[in-house]
């Protein structure tokens, strides 16, 4: 079992109309609704308003892969949390980061960078499949369609990503690297352009396979648990003389 914890920050989900028209039930229980599809995947919901953010060591220690979702509530997450999150992504924790997390704590303590990128509400997106051999790609066509999504465009400030497997183009021309891949340490990390909060982008199954996929190609086969140091290594001469 893959065990998949679904952070969201519960905001404006739960006191904006206009967003909860489209996610009655919050935008976890969406994520967390289709994740659970997969009998393969265990997955749980944590949010900013629980002790702790949702996010107790025990959960943290427990987490294979970890999807993030925040918007507004970015600077209510404290630097400590960040630090732990950023310390098991070193050690195999894979996490994935959706559209407007490009600006959270986490995402720009794993890049090094500001993470910023231009914007504007309203547009359509033609989010093209660049690397169809890719796992993160799997059953996935040329091109996914989405008539309404957020433009986010380039220069998008990131570092450059290990793999690309989605490029987004917008109705006024603009383009975003929209699926890159990183490794970080021994974790692996993939942001996910599309999923603003008033549009049914979460609803879309080939948007539902990318993350089933993402959450598959992020998992780790093994997660370090003692600290990460640099021990000394006895020569081989000296075993042999043993
Ligand atoms: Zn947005």
């Amino acid at each position: 079992m893959i065990n998949v914890t679904v952070w969201n920050e519960h905001i404006q989900d739960k006191s904006q109309e206009n967003v909860l028209k489209v996610y009655p039930d919050g935008m976890n229980a969406c994520i967390a609704g289709f994740l659970g599809e997969e009998t393969d995947f265990n997955v749980r919901c944590a949010t900013l308003d629980e002790p702790e953010c949702g996010l107790p060591d025990e959960v943290l220690d427990n987490t294979d892969v970890l999807i993030w979702w925040a918007h507004c509530g970015h600077e209510q997450v404290p630097d400590e949390l960040v630090k732990k999150i950023h310390d098991r992504v070193l050690r195999g924790m894979g996490i994935i980061l959706l559209h407007s997390a490009h600006y959270s704590k986490i995402f720009q303590s794993l890049m090094g960078t500001t993470c910023s990128l231009c914007w504007r509400e309203g547009d359509r997106e033609r989010l093209w499949n660049i690397n169809p051999s890719h796992p993160i790609a799997k059953g996935i066509g040329n091109y996914v369609y989405l008539d309404v999504e957020e433009m986010y465009g380039e220069r998008f400030d990131i570092p450059q990503p290990d793999e690309l497997v989605f490029l987004g183009w917008f109705g006024g021309g603009e383009v975003i690297r929209a699926g890159c891949c990183w490794n970080r340490g021994l974790g692996k990390v993939f942001y996910f352009q599309p999923g603003h909060e008033s549009n049914p982008t979460y609803h879309n199954k080939d948007i539902q396979r990318i993350i089933k996929n993402a959450v598959r190609w992020a998992e780790p086969a093994f997660i370090r648990q003692e600290p990460i140091d640099a021990p000394h290594v006895e020569s081989p001469e000296k075993l042999l003389n043993k």
